[in-house]
């Protein structure tokens, strides 16, 4: 009885705070349907599931602190675009009923940095003899274990045109995110292990393809007019590259995914899409 008690307190709790964060953190309408506008890859969801969007857009928003490099000026159009595209991989993670459950996918790290443009970074690499190489690499976003996570506003801003390149920097760093979380960048989110081996064997086997088939483009496709990988070549770097890549294809170009790559669409909808059923049950029965 105790125990009942208990337990049905903790829930009217945890409900009150959910509302109060979304209160808090409340999304300006003009500003959201600025967001939508700008980001014409979310049309495809049911009004429900962009109100869920939404609701996880204010706890992101209460959960990390932005912070400009080169002058720039954060302003709510800013933080409510990164926090639009980064809470679509976690749309449909956590139970209905448990949209703070899904935010804590990214609780390894709070800050966010947002520089103008592209930003270069020295690097450094030993390569097969054992030589150290240095020099420049051009960067749009990276994120390091346990933050900060960097991005260009160019690209998170242009979001909405690049999409048709099937390219999206914020999915990418925010999925690096969710493969580090069990501490190893291997193309895996954290998962139970005989899940785990399906996972591996089924993104390696695509990885594979993937290499063959933008190599074979690179070499020959400009020549015999094949068209194009709709994946970003830089997916062939890592499997765990190949991981942030394919995702981002999944969420801005569905369609063309799904023709071109059904195995890892059914993949990824098995572990993104967890929730995305009842859902939208839930609408048809809060319509009947
Ligand atoms: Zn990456």
């Amino acid at each position: 009885m105790i125990i009942a008690w208990w337990q049905s307190w903790q829930e009217r709790r945890r409900k009150a705070r959910t509302a109060a964060t979304i209160q808090r953190h409340a999304i300006d309408d003009q500003l959201w349907r600025n967001c939508l506008t700008a980001l014409p890859f979310l049309e495809q969801r049911s009004a429900l599931e962009l109100a869920r969007l939404r609701e996880l857009c204010s706890f992101f928003l209460g959960s990390k602190e932005f912070t400009g490099a080169q002058g720039l000026e954060i302003t709510d159009a800013h933080a409510t675009m990164v926090a639009v595209q980064a809470c679509v991989p976690i749309l449909h993670i956590a139970p209905v009923d448990r949209p703070d459950l899904a935010l804590t996918w990214y609780d390894s790290f709070v800050g966010i940095v947002l520089h103008p443009g592209e930003v270069r970074a020295r690097r450094e690499w030993v390569d097969e003899d054992g030589i150290v190489h240095s020099g420049s690499e051009r960067l749009t976003g990276e994120v390091m274990e346990g933050g900060p996570l960097m991005l260009a506003w160019s690209d998170v801003q242009a979001a909405g045109e690049l999409a048709s390149q099937a390219y999206n920097v914020v999915i990418h760093e925010f999925i690096h995110v969710m493969d580090m979380r069990d501490g190893q960048a291997d193309g895996c989110p954290p998962m139970p292990r005989d899940k785990r081996r399906l996972w591996l064997t089924a993104l390696q086997a695509e990885y594979l393809r993937f290499k063959e088939a933008s190599d074979a483009w690179q070499r020959f496709g400009r020549i015999t007019g094949q068209a194009e990988p709709l994946l970003d070549p830089y997916g062939t770097e890592s499997l765990d590259e190949f991981f942030a890549v394919a995702a981002e294809a999944y969420f801005v170009q569905r369609t063309r995914f799904a023709q071109l790559h059904p195995e890892l669409l059914s993949l990824f909808d098995g572990f993104f899409s967890k929730s995305a059923e009842k859902l939208n049950q839930s609408s048809s029965a809060d319509q009947s």
